[in-house]
């Protein structure tokens, strides 16, 4: 969106609060200033040159600790667009020089030098480059923290008969478009779009590389893992046999939910296990409760106030575990749930005996 459409939509906030019922950090700290209402009106300040300058380090925190979640849109009557005016308030920010967390610096950092948010040198993946005509692209949650998730989807691929190059990675870059950080994302985003172009079709298993790749580079030839296991289901190329004896809590993350609209996918795919019962919290589908995620850090109390939310209801409900399909969603509930958190390619691979136990992540 235009700079000039902001402005407008800035002043179209009709200040009702609805907001409020479902931003997952007013959930936690029941303040106003952190959730959009309030953030609205402190970026109208800033814009106006009227927040005083003692309230610039409080502005800089409350808009660098909204997860970007998308619920508040859901709810708002008057359509305004928060998440976009969030961002510009993070890009008036950075483009004054004004002091933002050394957390975000050094992230920036490790992606520019090393193409990866964990500033890591090497990855456990074999480069395959058989000029095939797709890619598949593992991100860096899955090749530095989870290299089982990565296994496990080398392994639906084989079962879909998919022949597909796999390559040094560079980190996607959505993290620094997230935090407003521009020319870092150009750059990143740039090097990142080398790899990734000139392959028919590009598989992706982070939810946030798909927006990075689709959203913001605007290829049309990306898609999700889970969207070709669904169609390799469909076909009877993968067979779902083994049970899965375990009631489950569908946790959808927002990249794959409000940002994706895959819905119904991840549903599909589960009631498709058998053994497997699913059930569905009060906050489900688009007005699904955030991980927290992308404010794990510096804001990391209250994103574990926002990942408990999730884990109390799945609790209340009576569930065995947590599933779901983002690698990033499945590290925030682990970090502060004592159950079991699933992925839900994990259990394909289980029920589709690829695999031969679920994984357990000490
Ligand atoms: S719901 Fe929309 S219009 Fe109402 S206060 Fe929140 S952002 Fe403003
Ligand atoms: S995007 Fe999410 S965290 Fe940010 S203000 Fe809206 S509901 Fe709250």
């Amino acid at each position: 969106m235009r700079e000039i459409d902001l402005e407008t939509e800035l002043v179209r906030c009709l200040r009702c609060g609805y907001c409020r019922a479902l931003c997952p950090v007013f959930e936690g700290l029941m303040n106003e200033s952190w959730n959009a209402r309030g953030r609205i009106l402190l970026i109208r300040a800033f814009k106006e040159g009227s927040l005083k300058p003692e309230w610039l380090k409080s502005y800089v925190e409350r808009i660098f600790a909204c997860t970007l979640c998308k619920a508040c849109e859901e709810i708002c009557p008057a359509g305004v667009p928060v998440t976009e005016l969030i961002l510009w308030g993070r890009k008036l920010v950075i483009r004054q020089g004004l002091e933002i967390y050394p957390e975000y610096e050094e992230l920036a950092k490790a992606i520019l030098e090393k193409g990866n948010i964990f500033g890591k040198e090497e990855d456990a993946f074999p480069v395959r480059e058989r000029r095939a005509k797709t890619l598949l692209y593992l991100g860096c949650t899955v090749r530095y923290q989870y290299e089982e998730f990565g296994r496990i989807a080398m392994a639906l691929l084989d079962a879909l008969h998919v022949e597909y190059d796999l390559k040094r990675e560079k980190c996607c870059a959505g993290f620094l478009e997230m935090l407003g950080m521009e020319e870092e994302f150009e750059r990143a985003s740039g090097e990142c779009s080398k790899i990734v172009e000139g392959y028919d079709e590009v598989i992706v298993v982070c939810p946030m590389c798909y927006h990075a790749f689709k959203d913001l580079y605007g290829m049309e030839n990306v898609v999700h893992l889970v969207e070709k296991v669904k169609e390799g289901i469909e076909k009877g190329v993968i067979k779902l046999e083994r049970e899965v004896n375990a009631t489950v809590f569908l946790h959808d993350s927002c990249h794959m939910g409000r940002y994706a609209k895959m819905f119904d996918l991840p549903r599909e795919i589960l009631s498709s296990i058998p053994g497997l019962r699913l059930i569905e919290g009060t906050r489900t589908r688009e007005r699904a409760r955030c991980c927290g995620g992308p404010i794990r850090v510096p804001f990391t109390e209250i994103r574990d106030k926002v990942a408990e939310a999730v884990v109390e209801e799945s609790e209340k409900l009576g569930a065995d575990g947590i599933v779901t399909e983002c690698p990033t969603c499945f590290h925030n509930i682990r970090a502060v749930s004592f159950g079991t958190v699933y992925d839900l390619l994990e259990l394909v691979a289980y029920s589709a005996r690829l695999i031969d136990r679920i994984p357990v992540y000490e």
